[in-house]
């Protein structure tokens, strides 16, 4: 069997979208266009760490003709301005993956001038027109509370990921802990409980029969570009999984280190 969440189901995700008249578009595109089409799929990416993978997306879906959204935290591993002109470029919204209220340990006003500040910072380098929620589960603390204490209006904002969605117009479906299955779940990203959505998928197999029956015409995907590989490394996965079978430390060593970001507990959403 294929290995799922490699560029090349996500190329095929992508196509089977497209051949079955859905248009892929971004947040704020779907936000702001007068008229939408009657299928559609809103594609948002969070970029938390490895954003070589988020520009590796960002060309597969223009090479298609697909828009997207791309955010982008402020620390310092991921706020990478070159890159986001390069994402812009390419025909895609540039965004900003806002945690100000963990990072102001909760409190609110603290959060405000933070959120502001690195907005502006986004600003200097690409467009912002849309923000995006980072949750962290090791934090008690709601990012959505700093954004929902302010006028998006007067932050030229058109929206914000789950605030300004309906999300019974759209149906969500997020690619965390790498399956589409919705379960209950520490982390506080899932804007309708599991109960609530009208039909679950499993792999990107699945989600790709349901979109080819085309009884959803309108889907709202978060997908993390980190989650999914590159074929070089799949190879480098399955080869280092031979040399555990083997019994060599130093094959283990690898696939700690592949799988490493999944560990790290930072961040899952
Ligand atoms: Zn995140």
């Amino acid at each position: 069997m294929e290995r799922d969440f490699t560029y090349r189901v996500y190329r095929d995700l992508l196509t089977a979208a497209q051949d079955h008249g859905y248009e892929i578009l971004s947040v704020r595109e779907y936000l702001t266009r007068e008229e939408l089409p009657e299928r559609l799929l809103v594609m948002r990416h969070d970029v938390d760490r490895k954003v070589e993978n988020a520009l590796d997306m960002a060309e597969i879906e223009a090479s298609l003709g697909a828009t997207a959204s791309y955010y982008f935290r402020a620390i310092d591993k991921t706020f990478e301005p070159e890159l986001f002109r390069a994402v812009a470029a390419l025909g895609h919204e540039v965004g900003y993956h806002y945690e100000d209220l963990d990072t102001a340990d909760g409190d609110l006003a603290t959060a405000r001038r933070s959120f502001e500040r690195n907005l502006d910072r986004f600003r200097e380098h690409v467009p912002v027109d849309t923000v995006s929620m980072h949750g962290n589960p090791l934090t008690p603390h709601d990012n959505r509370d700093v954004v929902e204490s302010l006028d998006l209006a007067e932050y030229d904002l058109a929206g914000e990921v789950y605030l300004s969605f309906d999300f019974s117009e759209v149906v969500y479906f997020s690619d965390t802990n790498r399956t589409w299955y919705e379960e209950k779940t520490i982390v506080n990203d899932w804007p309708v409980g599991p109960s609530e959505k009208p039909t679950q998928v499993e792999s990107t197999a699945e989600l790709v029969d349901l979109l080819e029956t085309g009884s959803i015409p309108r889907l709202y995907l978060l997908v993390h570009p980190n989650r999914w590989a590159d074929s070089t490394a799949e190879w480098a996965l399955e080869y280092s999984k031979d040399v555990v079978t083997n019994g060599g430390k130093w094959g283990l060593w690898v696939v700690r280190s592949l799988r490493g970001d999944d560990q790290s507990g930072d961040s899952v959403v």
